[in-house]
């Protein structure tokens, strides 16, 4: 539609022989060039808005227009180096043994989330760890009255096993295990 109207304008322009001649052109070339007209200012409008609204959607996303002279690319950059900080985030997450997977469906958080789950259980451990060496057992814990940890150091069981000497006696059997 908007083509044939350009034709036919250009024909029109076409038909004049010099820059003088009247250009003249007929009320129904005139009216459907008013209508395009009208048609690419509603479309312009458009774009105008969509063109806000991905700008906005760009902006929350953290990215800014790009103000680095030395670059000078004309386009978007990720403020406060957001793509490198996720970077070294997924990266911190490797190293710890949760990598960023199918499994974790590679979001950060879900890979966050193992990895406090993993630091619970352990910090459980922990704690039955350090009641059993004394660390946390006031004078009258059942850990002193009630419970004895030895060991057989031929030709005896040792006395009850408490702090750095449960520690290197615990290490001691661990490193006779390794060999
Ligand atoms: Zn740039």
């Amino acid at each position: 539609m908007s083509d044939d109207i350009i034709k036919r304008l250009r024909d029109a322009i076409a038909g004049c022989r010099y820059d003088s001649t009247p250009l003249w052109i007929s009320p129904s070339i005139g009216i459907a060039l008013l209508d395009e007209i009208e048609r690419l200012r509603a479309e312009v409008g458009a774009l105008r808005d969509e063109k806000h609204d991905l700008r906005d959607v760009l902006i929350r996303g953290g990215f800014v227009p790009c103000d680095i002279p030395a670059c000078n690319c004309g386009s978007w950059h990720a403020r406060f180096g957001y793509p490198e900080r996720m970077r070294e985030i997924a990266d911190a997450l490797a190293d710890a043994g949760h990598e960023l997977s199918n499994e974790n469906g590679n979001k950060p958080l879900n890979a966050l989330r193992e990895l406090v789950a993993e630091v619970d259980a352990l910090r459980a451990d922990a704690e039955r760890y350090r009641w059993l060496r004394g660390d946390l057992c006031p004078d009258n814990s059942v850990r002193w009255a009630q419970w004895e940890v030895r060991c057989w150091r031929a030709p005896f069981w040792t006395v009850d096993l408490r702090r750095e000497e449960l520690d290197g006696a615990i290490a001691a059997s661990m490193a006779k295990d390794q060999k």
